[in-house]
């Protein structure tokens, strides 16, 4: 059943996404894994998955990043503190960081796709002496699309003991950072491949190339866990919009091993 949520903040995190901070109106928390989404919609309208980006342990209000994208997402980018919205959930598989615990985490993103990457970072570094190195490889278009650009300022400056590389496709005149592709990013990250565990959100076609160069920098693909998009409806595997051949990634993903489904990656959605 749907809950209503109470929208207590918002960030403008680029000019067409925002950051929500909300808190269930009946008090009781909601309980999520890194990684899992839930169905957010506004009264009178439709719903759409979007990620939970906060920290799982943190259990108070939690965070969603929404990219005006459509109808549905126009109305949940442009809420208002005040407003309520309905939230079911949380649904599908998550990253399951732990299983990196001992070993090298690294963590690629591309875009927005560092929404739910930030929430399996968050968790990491609540128990960072559990990891050898955590790696945050971030691309983005532009300087302007980055998001939480706090987050990344404050890791960056060395918080947490991450190790971030971050590069845009196009710069603009005041950057001073690398410009190329995410891959590009890889073999200067510096870990362990026999020891790696790595966690990939993007556009499908940049997970796609990032995990053919962590394989082929000698990463297991059943160490690579990516995160995939296909359009929902239900969440909890009835309606079979998002079904990709056996699987249906409400349910068995979004967080699915590369090794599961590389083949389905090169399928595109009718
Ligand atoms: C598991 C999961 C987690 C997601 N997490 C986030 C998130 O954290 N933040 C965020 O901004 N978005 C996220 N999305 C994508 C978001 O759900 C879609 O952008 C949204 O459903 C579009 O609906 P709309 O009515 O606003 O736009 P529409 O008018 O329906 O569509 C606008 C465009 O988006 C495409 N689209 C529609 N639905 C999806 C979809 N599910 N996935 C990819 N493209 C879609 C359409 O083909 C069209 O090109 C997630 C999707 C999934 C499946």
């Amino acid at each position: 059943m749907p809950r209503p949520f109470r929208v207590l903040a918002t960030r403008a995190e680029t000019a067409d996404t925002t950051t929500l901070t909300m808190e269930p109106v009946d008090g009781t928390p909601l309980g999520f894994s890194a990684g899992q989404f839930t169905m957010i919609g506004s009264f009178g309208g439709s719903e759409a998955p979007i990620s939970v980006t906060s920290s799982p342990a943190a259990g108070g209000p939690i965070e969603q990043t929404i990219r005006d994208m459509g109808g549905v997402t126009h109305a949940l980018a442009t809420a208002a503190p005040g407003d309520i919205l309905t939230v079911r959930g949380p649904y599908g598989t998550g990253w399951n960081v732990t299983d990196g615990a001992g070993g090298d985490l690294v963590i690629v993103a591309g875009g927005i796709g560092l929404a739910p990457l930030r929430s399996a970072l968050l968790e990491v570094l609540a128990a960072r002496s559990g990891y050898r190195r955590v790696c945050l490889l971030y691309g983005a278009r532009s300087p302007a699309e980055q998001v939480f650009r706090d987050d990344l300022a404050r890791w960056g400056g060395g918080e947490g003991g991450v190790a971030l590389d971050v590069t845009v496709d196009r710069a603009d005149p005041g950057w001073p950072g690398r410009v190329g592709l995410v891959t590009n990013l890889i073999p200067g990250a510096e870990f362990d491949p026999a020891r790696t565990l790595a966690l990939v959100c993007g556009p499908e076609v940049m997970m796609r190339f990032v995990a053919a160069a962590l394989t082929d920098a000698d990463v297991p693909a059943g160490r690579i866990r990516v995160s995939l998009e296909r359009n929902m409806k239900c969440g909890i595997g009835l309606c079979g919009h998002c079904q990709l051949r056996e699987l249906f990634i409400c349910t068995d993903g979004p967080v699915l091993p590369y090794d599961r489904v590389a083949d389905l990656m090169a399928l595109r959605e009718l």
